[in-house]
């Protein structure tokens, strides 16, 4: 299944509901610039090997581009395509002034040491360094890349360029730039969204269960701030599987245990369940934070949960959608729900420019009303659409982007 076509998919239908401009529609049907890159990489054995690495540039009709950078085998320009195009919806679903954009490099970074892993991570940013810029194109982490390698590129970039620029990247820790919340930003926004679904929909935290697929940076926080508003956590898991307990899970214990162990198995008074056998829970609210193309024509008949809150991005295949739909299931799509990362992206670049730092309840208030104008307004349009989550976010991001687009012409 081609991402990209997911994608282009999902603007077409939307492009449809609000009568859209074919102009619009086909300056969004393509990305305006695409950086390939492969270069070398000396590795702790003394040989160099070679790398591939993509920086899509979708859109920035309203502001620089901006998206993460993800290391991960699967990489490709279909991937980082369809993400850079959800790139410039997020922003424009949040009311950010950002394009979109997205990038990788094709690698297996749990195959490198820590040495190999800042080689490929500075190597990748002398190969973009003509692209990347603080009103140009703004990188941050996404999968399996963090604050460190944050810290990697940036330093490479300055050495680059002779100059200071932190607003060239964000996600970067504190020490050099970063913003106090930025860390857990993602999840944060999940549960702000989960709390705003909750008041829409009369739900009881005490008596709302959810199961979380992917314990990496987002479903980890994503599931200890849930847990902590007093949700029942009852599932989680990573890549190599997770475990449930109907009664709900002590999160921070589990956290532990995984910290320890290397995996959650083992977890007292749980069943072990497969990543897919997690999405078929009968959960109230399922939360997959982890890879794209989860829930598919194959298994949504047998989603048994009443909300999905997606933070991982592209998780839900159109076929499934649709299925999802006619089922009355409600799904909080990505470019809404997990937008909470680059909201406090946002916040980090503008801390960078003014040079001025911000106390981090600053940074949770600010997150908090961006996500909740976000969700009402795209709660309303859902309503007057009468239509799934995902359309309607897509008709506000569009309404919006193609006022800047048209602005421009
Ligand atoms: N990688 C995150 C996302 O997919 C954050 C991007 C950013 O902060 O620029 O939204």
């Amino acid at each position: 299944m081609s991402l990209f076509v997911n994608a282009l998919q999902q603007l077409r239908d939307a492009a449809s509901e609000m009568k859209l401009s074919q102009e619009v529609v086909d300056i969004l049907s393509a990305p305006q610039k695409i950086v390939s890159v492969s270069f070398p990489v000396r590795m702790d054995d003394d040989t160099n090997k070679v790398f591939s690495g993509y920086r899509v540039q979708y859109n920035d009709a309203r502001g620089p581009f901006k998206g993460g950078l993800r290391f991960h085998p699967n990489v490709d320009l279909d991937e980082v395509q369809a993400l850079a195009f959800w790139m410039a919806i997020k922003c424009a679903v949040v009311g950010i002034p950002y394009g979109g954009g997205k990038g990788g490099v094709t690698v297996d970074p749990s195959k490198l040491s820590r040495s190999e892993l800042e080689r490929l991570s500075r190597g990748f940013i002398r190969a973009i360094k003509n692209d990347i810029g603080a009103m140009k194109d703004i990188p941050a982490p996404d999968m399996n890349t963090n604050g460190e390698i944050m810290a990697w590129m940036l330093d490479e970039y300055e050495h680059a360029i002779g100059k200071h620029e932190p607003g060239v990247l964000t996600g970067k820790p504190l020490a050099l730039g970063g913003s106090l919340g930025r860390e857990a930003a993602t999840g944060q926004g999940g549960a702000y969204v989960l709390e705003f679904l909750s008041e829409r929909e009369n739900l009881t935290p005490s008596e709302t269960t959810i199961a979380v697929q992917g314990f990496g940076n987002v479903g980890l926080h994503a599931a200890r701030i849930m847990d902590e508003m007093g949700y029942k956590v009852c599932a989680v898991s990573d890549s190599k599987g997770g475990v449930y307990n109907p009664e709900g899970l002590d999160i921070p214990a589990v956290m532990v245990h995984k910290k320890a162990t290397g995996s959650m198995k083992g977890f007292p008074n749980t069943t072990e369940v497969t990543n897919e056998a997690l999405l078929e829970l009968p959960v109230t609210v399922l939360v997959p934070s982890a890879l794209e193309n989860q829930i598919t024509r194959d298994n949504a008949d047998r989603i048994q949960a009443k909300y999905i809150i997606e933070l991982a991005n592209g998780p839900t295949t159109k076929e499934a959608d649709e299925i999802l739909f006619k089922k009355g299931i409600t799904a909080v799509p990505d470019v809404l729900a997990n937008a909470g990362g680059v909201t406090v992206s946002y916040f980090e670049w503008v801390q960078n420019l003014a040079g001025y730092y911000w106390a981090e309840e600053e940074v949770g208030k600010r997150l908090k009303d961006i996500m909740k104008t976000a969700f009402d307004a795209t709660y309303e349009k859902k309503k007057s659409l009468n239509k799934d989550m995902r359309t309607a976010a897509f008709v506000v991001a569009l309404e919006r982007l193609a006022e800047s687009i048209k602005a421009r012409m």
